[in-house]
C-alpha cells in the first residue's frame, strides 16, 4: 500500500466512528471542528512531507520487518542513524507548523513494546512478541497514526492499582473470556488520541502480584465500541473560532491535542 498524502489521511479519519466530546457535548463532524481541525493539520503535515522530495528521504525508512518503505514515525530504530534522523525529522515538523505533530509518543511505544514483549517472550514462553509485530506490520503497510497510551487517572499517587477506592482510576481488565478480555478505565491527557487510527496502551507504573488485573498492554481501534475521547481544553483554545486573519488567533492552521481516552468496557479479542 503506498503512503497515505495528507488529504488521504484526513478522509481515513472521516472514515472512522470516533466518539469525540468537548465543552460536555458530543461533536459529529469533529475532523472539520474549528478547534480540534489545527491539530489535525499537523499530523497531515507528517504525511504531506513524505511527498515532498525535498524531504521524503528523512521522513521515511526502510521497514526492519517488512523491508518496505515507510513513514519514519512507524519505525523501529535500528542504529545511532535512526535515532538522528528521528530529531531532525521532529525538528523538521516544528519549523514546518510550529506545534505539536502528535506522533511521537507512538512512535516510542513501538520501540518500547518491541523490546519488552521480546524479553518477556524469552522468560515465559509467551507470544506477545509476535502478536505485536503482526500489529505492528499492519500499522506500516497501512501508514496508520497511533496514540501510545500510558497515563491512567491514577488517584492518590500513595496507594497501587489495586488499593484505590475507585478501582477504575487505572485501567484494568473487568473480564476474562475465552475470546479475549473486557477492559475499563481511562488513560489522560493523550496526545493526538483522536487523530489518531489506533491505540497502543500500556500500564503507567510498575506493578506488583496484588495489581495483576492491572499489569494489561494490548492496541485497540479508534472507534472500538465503548471508547469515548473527551477532547482536553487549552488555554486560548477558543480563540481559533475567531477571524483567522485576526492578530488575536496566533497560530490558527497547526495546533496540538490531549484527550482523555475512556474505556467504557471494552472487548479486545
Ligand atoms: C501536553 C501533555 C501531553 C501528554 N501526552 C501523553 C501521551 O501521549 N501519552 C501518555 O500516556 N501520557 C501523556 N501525558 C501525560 C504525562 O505523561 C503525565 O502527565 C506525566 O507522566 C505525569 O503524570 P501525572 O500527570 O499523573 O502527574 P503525577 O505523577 O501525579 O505527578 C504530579 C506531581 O506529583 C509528584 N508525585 C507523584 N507521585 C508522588 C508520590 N507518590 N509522592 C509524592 N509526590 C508524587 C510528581 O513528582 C509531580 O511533581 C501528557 C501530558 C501532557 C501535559
Amino acid at each position: 500500500m503506498a503512503l497515505m498524502t495528507g488529504e488521504q489521511y484526513i478522509e481515513s479519519l472521516r472514515r472512522l466512528k470516533t466518539r469525540v466530546y468537548m465543552f460536555g457535548e458530543q461533536v459529529e463532524n469533529w475532523v472539520d471542528h474549528p478547534i480540534i481541525r489545527p491539530s489535525i493539520n499537523s499530523v497531515a503535515m507528517t504525511y504531506d512531507l513524505v511527498q515532498d522530495p525535498e524531504y521524503a528521504d528523512l521522513m521515511t525508512a526502510k521497514s526492519s520487518l517488512t523491508g518496505k518503505t515507510i513513514n519514519r514515525f512507524t519505525h523501529l530504530h535500528q542504529s545511532t542513524d535512526d535515532l538522528i534522523r528521528k530529531v531532525k525529522m521532529q525538528r523538521l515538523l516544528g519549523q514546518k507548523t510550529g506545534a505539536c505533530f502528535q506522533r511521537c509518543v507512538g512512535m516510542d511505544a513501538f520501540n518500547a513494546v518491541f523490546s519488552t514483549t521480546y524479553e518477556l517472550d524469552e522468560a515465559k514462553g509467551t507470544k506477545y512478541h509476535e502478536n505485536f509485530v503482526k500489529f505492528l506490520e499492519m500499522i506500516q503497510d497501512e501508514d496508520l497514526v497511533v496514540d501510545g497510551a500510558m497515563t491512567d487517572p491514577k488517584g492518590d499517587r500513595g496507594k497501587a492499582p489495586h488499593a484505590q477506592p475507585d478501582k477504575d482510576l487505572f485501567l484494568r481488565i473487568a473480564e476474562r473470556r475465552p475470546d479475549g478480555i473486557v477492559v475499563r478505565g481511562a488513560k489522560a491527557h493523550q496526545t493526538g488520541a483522536v487523530n489518531s487510527h489506533w491505540h497502543l496502551i500500556m500500564p503507567t507504573i510498575a506493578m506488583r502480584e496484588a495489581d495483576a488485573d492491572y499489569a494489561v498492554s494490548f492496541a485497540c481501534p479508534s472507534d472500538a465500541e465503548g471508547l469515548f475521547m473527551v477532547y482536553g481544553r487549552q488555554s486560548c483554545d477558543t480563540r481559533k473560532l475567531e477571524d483567522p486573519c485576526s492578530v488575536d488567533v496566533g497560530n490558527s492552521r497547526f495546533g496540538g491535542q490531549e484527550a482523555l481516552v475512556v474505556f467504557d468496557d471494552v472487548f479486545i479479542p
